[in-house]
Order: C-alpha cells, then structure tokens, then sequence
C-alpha cells in the first residue's frame, strides 16, 4: 500500500488519516534509528502530515520538540502536497520499555516545548509553541491545537517498530469538531474514541487510510473527499549547501581548503555531499569576492 492521507467529514466534525509506514521507514533507514528514535520520528512525521493537510498550496510548516530527553531535538518539516522530512538529534539512543511495555517516546523527548511554524510565503513565518506534556507527540500536539490555536481536536498517531529497525506499519488521524458540532455528535465521537485500538495496530490489519476512518466514526455517515499521495523529500541540493558553506567565516572556509575536501550532511534526510579541493577553492574565493563587494557597497 503506497503511503497516503484521506480527508473526511462527517456529523459536525471533520477527520483527516493517514498511512505512512513506508516514508517512516525512509526516516528510520536514513537516519539509523534504533527504535525510540524511530517511533518518535515516525509520529512527528505524521502528524506534521496530518497538521499540514490544513494548510493551503505552496505552504509548509515545521513541527519541532525542543526536548530535555536524550534523543534531543525531533523535527519534521510538512507540506499539504503530501511531502515530508524530519531527524532526531540523536537517533542511536536505547531506553528501556516505559512502565506499559511500549517504546520509552516520552522518556526520549523529556520536558520542554513543542514549537509549530507555518511557512506561508507571503508574510514571515508563524510560531506557536506549547509545553511538551507527555512527549508521546500525539498528546503534545493535541494540547498545542488547543492551547495555542483554541481548537480543540483529537490526534492519534502510532508507529509499529519491528526486528531489524524497520516499521512494521505506522499512521495517524486528527480529528475536529466543527463550530456546528451538536452536543450529541461529540458525546458519540469520544464514546468511539475510548473504544478504539491503537492506529498503527490498524494499519498492520491491513486498513487504508478510509479503513482507518470508518473505524473511527463507526456509526457515523461519512463523506470521503481527497486522498494525497505521501512520501519523504527533502528540498536540500548541492546549491544549498553550497550557500550554507559559504556563509561560513573565512577561517572555516580556509580549514576546509586546507583539508582538499569535506563531506557535508543534510541534517534532515541524511545525504551526503562531497567537495573537493577546486569546489573548496572556488568557493572560497566566490565568498571572498562577496565580501569584498559588501565592504565596498
Ligand atoms: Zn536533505
């Protein structure tokens, strides 16, 4: 099943749900996740997914948990185009089983805050920011909608991590009473939502993203509407890169020289980009002509 989300509404309420089990496990194998990083990862891709879904064309945003726990910072950037990134600061950490027997998510992000930026394009980025309360993401970003944007809303978002760091099956859904919802509606709503079983143990059963909401609002009368095609992409290139060394101060940039070549990473993806020694040079000089130019202007 390719990764995809669905949109729906139904009675008052509008839900969105997603599989993502196969742009999980591109995180998890670029990144070298043991297996808290990689269900924290995988959520924080999913649910920036479902948050972005939101937004309208050629916006994005960036979901990112500034923890105290020692997989550092989680962050993924989204885009309602269906396409994502993210990294965890420290993916090769090994946590014993929290107290329920799952994977110690919450233990690996700690305390802190969970900041939310919307790229718009037109004006300067949005953030919002709230307390990280569990650090199990979903309840983060539960509390983050409604602390920071007045909405409330449910999201669930779940990553089965088997053997051989791989994802056995992940996704997620984020659900929201619209103004119009009846009293009725969301007594309903949350009476399905004490009942249902986790999403990822849906999407290992084999559900697509309709699946998975038609398991959610069992009772209700659905109405279908898109389904977007996921994946993980990232917007780095060469060219960026080069930007980024060339900011550099020319002391760096004269080490670099010095050492014939480097290797830059991606933080978010994890791709590698080798310079070498008249890539370096050239650089050098072009950033030093830039200098100058300035000193001068
Ligand atoms: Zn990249």
């Amino acid at each position: 099943m390719k990764d995809h989300l669905v949109k729906a509404t139904a009675e008052g309420v509008r839900v969105y749900a997603a599989v993502t089990t196969g742009l999980v496990n591109e995180g998890i194998r670029r990144h070298a996740c043991y297996p808290v990083a990689a269900a924290a990862l995988g959520r924080t891709m999913t649910g920036a997914l479902l948050m972005a879904a939101n937004l309208k064309n050629k916006e994005c945003l960036t979901v990112k948990f500034n923890g105290d726990g020692p997989l550092g910072t989680v962050a993924a950037d989204a885009s309602p185009e269906g396409f994502v990134r993210g990294y965890v600061m420290h993916p090769q950490v090994e946590l014993p089983l929290n107290a329920q027997g799952k994977l110690a998510v919450g233990d690996g992000i700690g305390h802190g805050l969970l900041s939310v930026t919307r790229f718009t394009g037109l004006k300067e980025p949005v953030t919002g920011s709230s307390e990280i309360v569990t650090g199990e993401i979903a309840e983060d970003i539960t509390e983050y909608l409604y602390v920071s944007e007045q909405t409330p809303s449910s999201v669930g978002l779940g990553v089965l991590v088997g053997k051989e760091l791989k994802a056995l099956a992940a996704g997620g859904f984020f659900i929201q009473p619209l103004p119009d919802a009846d009293d009725a509606v969301l007594d309903r709503l949350e009476k399905n939502l004490a009942q249902v079983r986790p999403v990822s143990a849906m999407v290992a059963d084999g559900l697509d993203a309709r699946g998975i909401i038609a398991e959610l609002l069992r009772g209700f009368s659905i109405r279908y509407l898109t389904e977007t095609e996921l994946a993980f992409r990232c917007q780095c290139s060469k060219a960026r890169i080069e930007e980024v060394l060339m900011s550099l101060g020319e002391k760096d940039l004269d080490a670099l020289v010095q050492d014939g070549k480097a290797e830059v990473g991606c933080q978010f993806c994890g791709e590698k980009y080798q310079f070498d020694a008249a890539e370096l040079i050239a650089l050098r000089d072009a950033a030093r002509t830039m200098r100058r130019v300035r000193a001068e202007s």
